[in-house]
């Protein structure tokens, strides 16, 4: 009796601390009891005091948006908090969504499915078909997310062949890129659910462990309180800026210079609240490495995007290439640099570098360098000849040069490569003078992160559900916490999608009068 006292003195205090935003909320809906009832249940254990109809979701990214329109729709009363001034998250630069068997693909005459999915999902992601949200993934990405997304006003280009996607023409280009997909999930928010620049800043759990709240601030005046939920959803996004989580996750990477390619919100707060109070990772060494740029002039630790930066040979610190310099957004591309010592270069000649490099976004902001410019400024090498570039980058001259002269042969057609399939665009190192620029190895996507169930419930380390506590989006990997082997996949954001309605619809009709005291 006492229990129940107290508990709904905390559901009393959330009615008179709201968190900041645009209206007060309202955590007990009508039709639900003004005292809690005396409530026994089998064995005369006694229930909890029933908790309001409300869930708290945390991040309003794609996969926080998602799982807040849900949990509407499943009947909650919902509270969304995003830290920023704005919603979206890391999908204002995203684009691509991977489909198996999506009426686009039909319209293009491409055989897809499921099943097709399925059989070829280790060999490009390294996920293992036996996990159940590889499987849920397989059969629901069209349904549950193409034509959900659909209904609400979302449309794609015809579909499109990447080796990351798979053999099969999958991935799907957003009419309007990330942004016209959050701009469609903003739309369909429920009313007075988005709470912008209020931060969630730690988990209310009761005496049992079940979570049955959030602590906010808000970020502008510092004003703070708790409210208290039914379900909670969090749903905050990777760790790929924060370089020392990675670092953690990937102790092999303790020396590797790193490069942010992710956003800045993506730090990992949501991960070590989860963490904190006893949420188990999966997979979380699966850091989505990228080698698709160099590092900028303008500030180190950010990429530099080098237009022709696929058309060149890379070369490895044993004057060897190391990949298919075509492949930017396998993620074994990185995988194999870091296994090389977490260094590699391009080479190229002034025929090669067709347009200068770019820090910044194509707006007001970009700056534009020219391979001198970069050598001047110490993030490029120039020499007149092989030897010397050898000599420049510290790799042994011998090895750089029979590599470069073998790649040039073979973008010459006098035999296959090595490394690529496809020689079509690919320029030879020539003519004086000749450059070396870092390929940079950069922090993304996480393919791992917090393990959840098919509900999307947050399991403890020892395997226990967290109840009252969800998770979604790529602070799980994307989904489940481990939809991938080594290797990533490009189009991700349907697993975000699919993990955020998961998340959202169980949190809403999440049983609580089912749990013992
Ligand atoms: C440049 C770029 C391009 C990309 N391109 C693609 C692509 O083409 N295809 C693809 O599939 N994927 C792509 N991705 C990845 C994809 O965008 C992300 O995986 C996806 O958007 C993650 O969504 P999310 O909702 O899980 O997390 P996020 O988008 O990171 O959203 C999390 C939200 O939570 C908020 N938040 C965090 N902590 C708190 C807190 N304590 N309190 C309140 N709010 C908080 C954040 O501000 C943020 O709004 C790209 C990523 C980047 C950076």
């Amino acid at each position: 009796m006492v229990y129940h006292s107290a508990v709904w003195f905390l559901i009393a205090l959330a009615c008179v601390a709201p968190p900041a935003g645009e209206q007060p909320v309202e955590p007990v809906l009508p039709g639900e009891p003004a005292e809690p009832a005396e409530i026994v249940g089998p064995g005369a254990m006694p229930f909890r005091a029933p908790l309001p109809n409300v869930v708290v979701v945390i991040g309003a990214g794609v996969s926080g948006m998602t799982a807040a329109i849900e949990a509407a729709d499943q009947g909650a009363k919902v509270v969304l908090l995003e830290r920023e001034s704005d919603v979206g998250g890391a999908a204002e630069g995203a684009q691509f969504m991977l489909f198996s068997g999506s009426p686009e693909e039909a319209a293009a005459g491409i055989v897809d499915s499921p099943a097709v999915l399925l059989e070829e999902w280790p060999s490009f992601t390294g996920g293992d078909v036996s996990d159940p949200w590889v499987q849920y993934f397989a059969y629901h990405n069209v349904p549950d997310v193409h034509d959900w997304l659909a209904e609400r006003g979302v449309s794609w280009g015809p579909p499109f062949p990447d080796a990351s996607g798979g053999t099969v023409a999958r991935v799907h280009s957003i009419v309007g890129r990330g942004p016209a997909l959050v701009d469609a999930l903003y739309a369909h928010l429920p009313a007075g659910a988005l709470r912008l620049g209020v931060e969630a800043t730690g988990l209310q759990q009761d005496s049992d462990g079940r979570v049955i709240g959030v602590d906010w601030a808000d970020v502008a005046t510092g004003e703070s309180g708790t409210v208290w939920a039914r379900g909670v959803v969090v749903a905050t996004g990777g760790f790929g800026w924060n370089l020392e989580r990675v670092r953690e996750a990937r102790p092999e990477l303790q020396d590797v210079v790193l490069t942010r390619a992710s956003w800045k919100g993506a730090d990992g707060n949501g991960l070590a609240m989860v963490e904190g109070i006893g949420g188990a990772t999966k997979n979380i060494d699966a850091v989505g490495l990228y080698s698709h740029s160099s590092r900028c002039p303008l500030n180190p630790e950010l990429e530099m995007l080098v237009p022709f930066l696929s058309m060149v040979p890379w070369v490895g610190m044993s004057g060897q290439r190391l990949v298919d310099e075509t492949a930017v957004n396998d993620l074994r591309t990185s995988e194999k640099i870091v296994a090389a010592g977490g260094a590699a270069w391009m080479a190229f000649d002034l025929d090669a570098a067709f347009d200068d490099s770019l820090c910044g976004s194509e707006s007001a902001d970009a700056v534009y360098y020219s391979p001198d410019e970069l050598v001047d400024l110490g993030f490029a090498r120039r020499a007149d000849n092989l030897t010397d570039l050898a000599a420049a980058i510290g790799v042994d001259a011998d090895a750089f040069a029979a590599t470069i002269l073998d790649y040039n042969e073979a973008t010459a057609g006098l035999h296959e490569d090595a490394y690529r399939d496809d020689m079509h665009g690919a320029r030879p190192v020539i003519r004086a003078p000749m450059y070396a620029m870092p390929v940079a190895v950069s922090p993304a996507k996480m393919f791992g992160g917090v393990e959840v169930d098919l509900q999307g419930r947050v399991l403890a380390v020892d395997g226990h559900v967290i109840r009252g506590l969800y998770a979604s989006g790529e602070l799980t990997g994307m989904a489940g916490g481990s939809l991938v082997g080594d290797a990533g996949f490009t189009g991700s954001l349907s697993a975000v999608v699919l993990g955020g309605r998961v998340a959202g619809a169980h949190a809403a009709t999440d049983p609580i009068l089912s749990i013992y005291k």
